[in-house]
């Protein structure tokens, strides 16, 4: 054993010492190459052709390369810009490869700019066997247009398109590498009048990959009125990617309601989650075109979209779909996608996984300490499986002030509201509604009647006849089921959430989808507008300094909602007279009577002003016990088992690594790390 490792420990040192002296004699004899990492840190001289470019004279040659057939000149040489060799070595190398899967990694955005760009480097033109170099000028106009485009898939700019090394300028005799692309593009662009200038959107299935790249490439953009961020993973480690549209993106803005989407929870619902990609890409591109409408919402309102809560499901789902090879498309995904890729991937139904605060608010119902809103999460709920999925929209939800929420799914065509779990136990269809059920009514038949079918009682429907009631229904007189998201919202949150069900297919046939969005686009705009509704303001101190957590009540709706972090709240209301109260422990409840006009196109303005009360009654209506229980969220630290995971086996933080990363490392390659980000 011990002479064995000795051996090796010996064999290890030649080794090292001979790579030492091949190193040294290197250092002595040749001029060292560039390597890419060190250019990209600028510590590197211009580069120099090494030694033995030198003893092989260039020649022209009429060598293109597959991916470069299409550059305005037919002749090229070796070693090219990069000091690369021959055409094998060319066409073995990651910057070949970078250009050769550009379309795809970039979605067709920038190419075939980007792609000729490249190939001007990497097989440049030749006259006379000598190199011509590319211009800079043009180099910097596709690295204006097309940078976003890399930070959309966090890839840094390729090392050979730096426009200062590898391009020239005009006086030092450079050619337009772009210039037959160009020529093609008028010709397509005259036969394109101008009026048609309009969003330009592929209704096509988008995806995982897709879909975080299309979200990521709209936010980059539209950087000004959108970003993304990232709530958490699902079960598989897939982003839970939300894309967020705001005249401030990132920050809350004092008294700017916030609204979200949310679609495929159940995987193999899919509609919605197309219709939320094209929603982001419509938003991005109208509050570019001037659209008044869309700048008017988005500068007004803060919108998220989480258009998959269930990647893991949704891709099961679509490779079964995939599978179902029917030649006439008429079986396939009508009759596959109904049941595989509903859970998530441990086989949760997410729309039942939520604390069920239902149940506890009808057992409550008579005692002294019923309340309607803002119940804790019972410990016991902690004990049960708690998906990641569930887990990450709970703390999303606790940590935003979203004022109003759609969830969509598919299977039906109708909008449900809340409550969704029947008051009565053995009632398995019973009318069960909240406080609110106005403005939920409301809320619902906002989605329902913009969407272009789904209150005529004339359109076919699924079985259940719910064009009768205007396409809306109560969803415990639907049918009734415990620890679903949206009592959840409106039990634990200030958020009033509807469920949307898109239509009788669940996944739908691709060319069905642009027909989807015209029947659904109208109904989005309207939901998300339906926020600025009811009224609005700041509970503050005489000092002026707005107050937390205070509560503002309604006369004769048992659901208080509270305020924000700078003391600003919402409160949905239908039009008419209504009995308003602000109160918080130790102060004076401060009442004001409202009067809402019927046509409101903003919501109303009502602050509060609260004097102080420190006496007992100034504590009165307030259980802080049940205050202290709703602010322990988590007890059992079900988070650090989930960041735990993310963490390599001795605890050092695991740093993933880019979806398209694998691109380039399959092929045996030395790894590209100067296509890595460094922030
Ligand atoms: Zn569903």
């Amino acid at each position: 054993m011990i002479v064995v490792r000795m051996m090796k420990t010996v064999k290890i040192m030649n080794a090292v010492l001979l790579a030492l002296s091949v190193l040294a004699a290197l250092v002595r004899s040749d001029p060292p190459r560039c390597e890419p990492g060190d250019e990209l840190a600028g510590k590197q001289e211009p580069l120099r052709p090494s030694r033995r470019s030198h003893a092989l004279p260039a020649r022209c040659t009429g060598m293109l390369l597959g991916y470069c057939d299409d550059m305005p000149y037919s002749q090229t040489v070796f070693p090219n810009l990069l000091d690369q060799r021959s055409r094998e070595e060319v066409e073995m190398s990651t910057e070949y490869l970078l250009l050769s899967v550009l379309h795809s990694l970039l979605n067709g955005e920038c190419s075939p700019d980007l792609r000729m760009l490249g190939c001007s480097v990497v097989v440049p033109r030749c006259d006379r066997d000598r190199p011509v170099k590319p211009c800079r000028t043009t180099c910097e106009d596709v690295r204006r247009s097309c940078v976003h485009a890399f930070e959309g898939i966090s890839m840094a700019w390729p090392y050979f398109l730096d426009c200062d090394r590898f391009f020239v300028s005009e006086e030092e005799g450079c050619y337009d590498p772009l210039e037959g692309l160009r020529a093609r593009q008028e010709v397509t662009l005259a036969s394109i009048s101008p009026e048609e200038s309009s969003t330009i959107i592929q209704f096509i299935y988008h995806s995982n990959a897709q879909m975080v790249n299309m979200l990521k490439k709209t936010a980059a953009q539209c950087s000004d009125i959108s970003h993304t961020y990232s709530i958490g993973r699902s079960f598989e480690g897939k982003d839970l990617l939300v894309i967020e549209f705001s005249d401030n993106p990132g920050q809350h803005d004092l008294l700017e309601p916030e609204v979200k989407y949310i679609a495929n929870m159940h995987g193999n619902e899919v509609l919605g989650r197309q219709l939320l990609i094209y929603l982001a890409q419509y938003l991005c591109s109208e509050y570019q075109l001037g659209n008044k409408r869309i700048q008017s919402l988005v500068n007004s309102t803060r919108i998220h979209i989480l258009a998959s809560m269930n990647p893991d499901g949704y891709e099961l789902a679509a490779a079964e779909v995939e599978d179902s090879n029917d030649p006439d498309g008429e079986q396939g995904p009508r009759f596959n996608g109904w049941t595989s890729g509903r859970a998530n991937a441990q086989n949760i139904d997410l729309n039942r996984n939520f604390p069920d605060l239902t149940s506890i608010v009808y057992s409550l119902r008579r005692s002294r300490r019923f309340r309607n809103d803002h119940i804790p999460i019972p410990d016991s709920y902690w004990f049960g499986k708690v998906a990641p999925e569930t887990y990450a929209v709970m703390k999303w939800i606790r940590s935003i002030p979203f004022v109003i929420s759609a969830s969509l799914h598919g299977g039906e065509l109708v909008v449900s509201y809340p409550y969704d779990l029947s008051k009565h136990p053995q009632e398995e269809k019973m009318f069960s509604p909240t406080p609110d059920e106005q403005v939920f009514k409301q809320l619902a038949r906002t989605y329902a009647d913009a969407h272009a079918t789904m209150a005529d009682n004339n359109t076919e429907r699924c079985g259940a006849p719910f064009g009768i009631r205007g396409g809306i229904i109560n969803g415990a007189q639907w049918y009734s089921f415990p620890g679903g998201m949206s009592d959840f919202n409106y039990l634990h949150t200030n958020c009033f959430e509807v469920t949307v069900e898109l239509g009788c297919d669940k996944f739908p046939a691709e060319h069905e989808l642009y027909s989807e969005w015209q029947r659904n686009k109208e109904a989005l705009l309207s939901f998300m507008e339906s926020v600025h509704r009811g009224i609005k303001g700041i509970v503050k101190d005489k000092h002026g300094k707005g107050i937390k957590g205070a509560r503002v009540s309604v006369r004769g709706i048992w659901h208080d909602v509270t305020t924000a972090e700078d003391g600003d709240y919402w409160r949905l209301l239908t039009p008419g007279i209504h009995i308003v109260s602000a109160h918080a422990p130790g102060y004076r409840r401060a009442i004001k009577k409202v009067r809402l006009p019927a046509h409101m196109q903003q919501a109303g303005r009502v602050d509060f002003v609260l004097e102080e009360d420190l006496s007992e009654a100034g504590l009165e209506g307030f259980d802080l016990e049940l205050m202290d229980t709703y602010e322990r969220f988590d007890p059992y630290n079900q988070y650090e088992r989930y960041t735990l995971a993310e963490l390599g086996q001795n605890g050092e933080e695991r740093h993933e690594k880019p979806w398209w990363w694998s691109y380039f490392t399959q092929s045996g390659n030395v790894a590209p790390t100067w296509l890595l980000r460094n922030d």
